[in-house]
């Protein structure tokens, strides 16, 4: 069995985009959340945080007796700085988050200077690479650094050994820039949205009709691949640490960070239930359940890669060339409310007819049923139903299991 180290008490977080992300993060399994309002954080254009929902989800994490963390870590313009005044008032005064995650220097002084009892953990954005960036941070008060994903194993060990005495958290999961975390103005040039302001396109991951040769290395050609849809030249593999939760721990890392804010339901649900089993295995003293990796790659991914914990990845081992996401298994709806027995209202996903079989996923139990019947919210029969034509009523055929409000239904592809 690990032992529990002191400050190393390991913690799930998940991202939270909106209320009901909060609700399914909590029943999945997470341990802390991260989240912010728009104009503060990263991931704003997908954020639809008021005050209002935001103190909703605040008030249900307390009750949950679980961990929130503000994220503030855009770099402000001058001009910006107004208003990031007032909102830190707000936060301090309403919110009162466990920690505030931030990038900025300035924005980590005007936080000491405005709100001196907050915790500061420095976001990844900060890119702190090395112990000594990892000390300098400390002695300025932050109680936590979170790694960029671009360091080895090694490295964070390393961290580790020379400043025991701070939190280290790692993005094990999701989506990774093609440029260093966040630094890089692809998206202002293309689109005008500044994706150190939490408005990137996503640009790099966009088709592109061009293939690159460097002036002076004439013949030496990046690999450009090309589907029916366009060429992906930019286009990283996503990163799936899950194996590796053991020697994170072990190497240091104490917060165990899921990326996407603005990811599907499906998504949020799948990974915070795979993590939560490889940390609840881990300190169990079990293997690594290799059944895991199944089921993450049962959400829309592009292939996934160990990031950079071995090592700088090749061209090859980084860059996947499609533009279509690979996927086990396809979203069909999320129960919203159970109406009678064996009739539940779905917010319907991909489309469904009378007679499909769909897996039921809920934190505890994967199973199959079958749709018999499928109503409109009037009660008319349907022959099938339509992700985005609004919620139906689903009957299944001789399901003697509960199933939960936010259990996921999927199908193979
Ligand atoms: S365009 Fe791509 S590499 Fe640049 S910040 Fe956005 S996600 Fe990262």
């Amino acid at each position: 069995m690990i032992k529990k180290k002191k400050n190393l008490v390991p913690e799930l977080l998940a991202p939270a985009g909106n209320l009901e992300k909060v609700k399914i993060g909590l029943m999945y399994g997470a341990d802390a959340f991260y989240m912010g309002m728009p104009s503060f954080s990263m991931r704003s254009r997908t954020n639809n945080f008021t005050q209002d929902s935001l103190m909703e989800a605040v008030d249900l994490i307390r009750k949950n007796k679980k961990t929130l963390y503000m994220t503030m870590n855009i770099y402000p313009r001058g001009n910006k700085i107004d208003a990031f005044k007032k909102h830190l008032k707000f936060v301090r005064e309403v919110v009162k988050p466990d920690a505030i995650i931030v990038a900025d220097p300035g924005v980590f002084e005007l936080i000491k200077e405005h709100y001196p009892e907050a915790v500061l953990h420095m976001s990844v954005q900060a890119n702190v690479l090395n112990y000594r960036s990892v000390e300098f941070w400390k002695k300025q008060g932050a109680s936590r650094i979170i790694l960029p994903r671009e360091l080895m194993l090694s490295e964070i060990k390393e961290i580790h050994e020379n400043v025991p005495d701070i939190e280290l958290e790692f993005f094990v999961h999701g989506a990774i820039c093609m440029a260093y975390s966040g630094r890089c103005l692809l998206s202002n040039y293309m689109t005008g949205r500044d994706s150190n302001q939490g408005i990137c396109a996503h640009s790099c991951r966009w088709k592109y009709k061009v293939y690159l040769e460097e002036e002076k290395r004439p013949g030496e050609m990046i690999a450009v691949d090309e589907d029916e849809h366009g060429t992906y030249f930019m286009n990283s593999k996503d990163m799936c640490l899950l194996p590796y939760i053991k020697d994170l721990y072990d190497s240091g890392i104490c917060s165990f960070k899921i990326e996407g804010r603005n990811k599907s339901e499906y998504y949020l649900a799948t990974v915070v239930k795979a993590y939560r089993k490889a940390i609840d295995d881990m300190l169990a003293g079990k293997k690594f359940d290799k059944t895991l990796i199944d089921e993450v790659e049962s959400t829309a991914n592009r292939g996934f890669i160990p990031g950079y914990l071995f090592g700088f990845p090749s061209k090859d081992d980084i860059h996947y060339g499609a533009g279509t996401p690979l996927q086990k298994k396809k979203f069909m709806g999320m129960v919203l409310e159970e109406k009678n027995k064996n009739e539940y209202l779905v917010d319907i996903k991909n489309k469904l007819l009378a007679g499909d079989k769909l897996e039921v996923m809920t934190p505890d139990e994967n199973f199959e049923v079958e749709v018999s019947e499928i109503l409109d919210t009037e009660g008319n029969v349907l022959t099938e139903a339509h992700g985005g034509a609004g919620n139906r009523v689903l009957k299944f055929k001789g399901n003697k299991k509960t199933i939960p409000v936010y259990a996921m239904l999927r199908m193979k592809c």
